[in-house]
This record gives structure tokens, C-alpha cells and sequence, in this order.
């Protein structure tokens, strides 16, 4: 296929990241600790942080969600973009890994911005919808279990304001997505979920490249 978006080799991503990585110290000294992780790779790259922290800005967001923390660098690169009156309401189930998301927050002076819910992300959407907020926030972060990648974006769009934006990430899941021998409950969640949104009217799409692939959908 013509004019498909160039894979990165070690050497050109080094030299994108040497021209436009702006990264705060506190960031990444929490990417390099997180590194160290058991679980490393689900922390997302750099310059999508970056990149998320001007959607955030793009959107004048002021409210936003996120769904899936870890270790807290995608919600501190939305913090920091964030007007001192921002809020992110923060879904995880673990205290565990949540606990170095908090340290950096407090490092970082953004921990009065962000609501950290501990408990299945499904619940503390429900809650936030019966609470009575639905349309009044401004972006959506979805990156956590894959099989329930469809009711969190189902959910998200509830909460979104029509104009907000909602980015799903790992959306290219390493390309085995676009491998049929790989059958696994989440790369077939991942699919359908692909090719869901494709024919979804209810928003305008597109699919990047950047990291592990993120799409974008802005609610119509
Ligand atoms: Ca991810």
C-alpha cells in the first residue's frame, strides 16, 4: 500500500524524541522508575504523553477521566496541562501499583487535581452517570483491561460533552491486530473494537500511529 506512515527504527524515533521531547524532570524520573517495573510496558511512551498533554490543551480541558493509571505518568502529563482547577476523576483497581502514581502527584504539586477511584473502572463509571455528570467532561483516557475496552468506551461517550474527545490506546497491540494467527481474547477484543468504531457515526475518528496506536474519536 502507497503513502502508509513510515515505521520508526531506533535511530529516527531517537531523533524525534532529541527535536521535540519536552519532559518535565519529575516525569521522567517517573518513566525511568517505572521502567524498572515487572510490568514496564504498560506504562505508554513519552511522546505520547506529551502528545496527550496538548490534546488537553487543545480541548481547554478541565475535567477529564482516565481510565487505567498504573503508575501514574499519562494522568501527570494530563495534571501538569491541566488550569489549577482541573480534575481528573482516575480509574484503577490497584492500591499497589497507584501508590507511585500518588508519590509523583504530590511530587509534582497536581495530587488536589486528580480523584483517584480504587475499584473496577465499569463501577466508577456507573456511579459517575447515576451522580448525574454525564456530558461534562472534556477527554477520556481508555488504557486498561482490553476486554471491556467496548463497555469503557461505551460509558466514556455517556461522560464526554458533545466536542470532547475520547483516545483509546495500544489500538496496533504490537501488530497482532492485523495478525490472524493471534486468536487471544484481547487482541480479538482489540479488533472488534477496531472495527466498531469504523462504521461509529457518533464520532469523528482517527487512528494514529504514535506508541503502540492510539485512536482519537471526537463526539459529534
Ligand atoms: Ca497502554
Amino acid at each position: 500500500m502507497p503513502n502508509k506512515t513510515l515505521g520508526l527504527d531506533n535511530r529516527l524515533y531517537d531523533y524525534l524524541l532529541s527535536v521535540s521531547l519536552r519532559e518535565p524532570e519529575i516525569l521522567r524520573q517517573l518513566r525511568e522508575e517505572t521502567a524498572r517495573h515487572p510490568r514496564a510496558g504498560m506504562q505508554i511512551a513519552p511522546e505520547q504523553g506529551q502528545f496527550m498533554a496538548l490534546l488537553a490543551q487543545l480541548l481547554g480541558a478541565t475535567k477529564t477521566l482516565e481510565i487505567g493509571v498504573f503508575t501514574g505518568y499519562s494522568s501527570l502529563c494530563v495534571a501538569l496541562a491541566l488550569p489549577p482547577t482541573g480534575k481528573i476523576v482516575a480509574c484503577d483497581v490497584s492500591e499497589e501499583y497507584t501508590a507511585t502514581a500518588r508519590r509523583y502527584w504530590e511530587a509534582a504539586g497536581v495530587a488536589h487535581k486528580i480523584d483517584l477511584r480504587i475499584a473496577p473502572a465499569l463501577q466508577t463509571l456507573d456511579d459517575l452517570l447515576a451522580a448525574g455528570v454525564a456530558e461534562t467532561f472534556d477527554f477520556a483516557f481508555i488504557d486498561a483491561d482490553k476486554d471491556n475496552y467496548d463497555a469503557y468506551f461505551e460509558l466514556s461517550l455517556q461522560l464526554v460533552r458533545t466536542g470532547g474527545l475520547i483516545a483509546i490506546d495500544n489500538v496496533l497491540w504490537r501488530g497482532q491486530v492485523a495478525d490472524p494467527q493471534v486468536q487471544d481474547s484481547s487482541t480479538q477484543a482489540i479488533r472488534a473494537f477496531n472495527e466498531k468504531l469504523h462504521r461509529d457515526e457518533r464520532v469523528t475518528l482517527s487512528l494514529l500511529t504514535i506508541a503502540d496506536g492510539l485512536t482519537l474519536a471526537l463526539k459529534r
